[in-house]
């Protein structure tokens, strides 16, 4: 499918004279309607609810536009939980799913009476200890190890994975909680990441639904809700089909009655926790070509870089570009697109047909609405982008200026020389 960008080259020239590039920026309108696709294809379970991983785009402005559709919070830090409350996000409306637990990072979660699921066995007596108590509702984190497979295809190996409980512990865990005192539990499992197939969150289901009958038939607990996590992907390649969420909603459903319903567990409510295919599509990461440079291959230099999207870098991650104004341009020259960090992974694109790029030219990388800002770093003293968001009515909004070097300085206010390095004017802006 061709990957069409929802900025045009017009529009980026009126932006840049007020946001100069580069800048992330969101689309509200498929945010929208992707949010009520999701909402409409679990509608046939009571309970549900998609806690949106926050991690994935940490930015109020968007999290109050998921809060319209009833969704809420998955948190893994403390500041995440603090974002969560600022925005109204509190109780039962936030999934606290973290994994090497600081104590404080509980402590907060249970004041804003967060549903905590846990990560290991030993966090039990962990947060009994830190809070003083075993909260009445609570949540386990289940790893079956091995490879998880639809069919024949390995997606991924939680074998080879930090988190969850084991098959074992799964069951020791609820045993130890329910003579807790618990009254409300729940299980969790996040077994493949950026699954691009309608078949990952059936196969899924089908695994803890066994697994929450079994529990039922040895231990007398009636699971209150199964949390499907993230893991649904989006199709980064032009090649790959989207996920067709409706159908993956249908899908659940049937092995839902299939398996639950008759074991009389008809009342388990479904919760997702979907950061990639909540965002991804609908950010842009918008960069301008600053040089170009020739020598044992073709380089386009652009003023963007890795620690404004580092998937390409860390995971080697295809983003599709396209260059703006020359979308119907043929692809006949190839390129790496580069960033200015002194690292050689710092490419966008490697090897990579586009048209004929001239500097100054402005380029849309795609699919970078979730993990691309939130993992941004300061490397090479490199400063964050701003991020803005593109409104139904054609508006475009700033939800997060772009880091100053004032910014950057900040956490040096224990330096002497500190207070006259930001007194001066130029640390204020950017002074390009
Ligand atoms: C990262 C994460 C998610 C979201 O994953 P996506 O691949 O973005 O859907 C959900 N739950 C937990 C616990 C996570 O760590």
């Amino acid at each position: 499918m061709k990957k069409v960008p929802f900025v045009t080259k017009e529009l980026v020239e009126r932006l840049v004279m007020r946001f100069p590039t580069p800048f992330h920026i969101y689309d509200e309108k498929g945010i929208r309607e992707n949010a009520k696709a999701l909402k409409e294809a679990f509608a046939w379970n009571k309970g549900y609810k998609e806690f949106f991983a926050v991690k994935a785009t940490p930015n109020p402005f968007l999290i109050k536009i998921l809060k319209e559709y009833g969704c809420g919070c998955d948190c893994s830090s403390y500041t995440e939980l603090m974002l969560s409350q600022a925005v109204g996000i509190h109780g039962n409306n936030i999934m606290f799913s973290s994994n090497d637990t600081p104590r404080d990072d509980f402590a907060l979660a249970a004041m804003l009476g967060a549903t905590i699921n846990l990560d290991d066995i030993t966090h039990i007596a962990f947060l009994k200890e830190v809070i003083g108590h075993i909260p009445e509702r609570l949540s386990l984190r289940y790893n079956p190890g091995g490879v998880f497979k639809i069919t024949t295809d390995i997606m991924d190996n939680p074998g080879d994975a930090k988190y969850g409980l084991t098959r074992e512990q799964l069951f020791e865990g609820y045993r130890i909680l329910k003579e807790e005192g618990v009254k409300e539990f729940g299980m969790h499992a996040f077994l493949a990441s950026n699954t691009v197939t309608n078949e990952y969150y059936p196969t899924l289901a089908r695994e803890l639904f066994t697994t929450a009958v079994e529990i039922r038939e040895k231990l007398g607990i009636s699971l209150n809700f199964i949390n499907l996590s993230g893991g649904i992907g989006i199709p980064y390649r032009p090649d790959q089909e989207p996920n067709d969420i409706r159908l993956i909603g249908a899908k659940v459903k049937e092995v839902y009655d299939e398996i639950l319903v008759p074991a009389g567990l008809g009342d388990v409510a479904i919760y997702t926790e979907l950061g990639r295919f909540m965002m991804g599509p609908y950010g842009m990461l918008v960069t301008k070509a600053i040089h170009e440079k020739h020598t044992h291959k073709e380089y386009i230099g652009c003023d963007a870089c890795a620690v404004n999207l580092m998937r390409p870098a860390m995971y080697g991650a295809y983003h599709h570009i396209t260059v703006l104004g020359k979308e119907d341009a043929p692809l006949d020259h190839v390129y790496d697109v580069t960033g200015s960090l002194c690292e050689n992974n710092d490419k966008f694109a490697i090897d990579r047909h586009l048209p004929k790029i001239d500097v100054g030219d402005y380029l849309a990388i795609h699919d970078t609405g979730a993990h691309g800002f939130s993992m941004g770093y300061n490397y090479n003293g490199k400063l964050r982008s701003a991020e803005l968001l593109l409104k139904e009515n054609g508006e475009v909004e700033l939800i997060r200026r772009a880091e100053t070097p004032a910014d950057y300085f900040a956490t040096f206010d224990c330096f002497d020389e500190y207070r006259s390095l930001t007194a001066r004017k130029s640390l204020t802006t950017k002074g390009v």
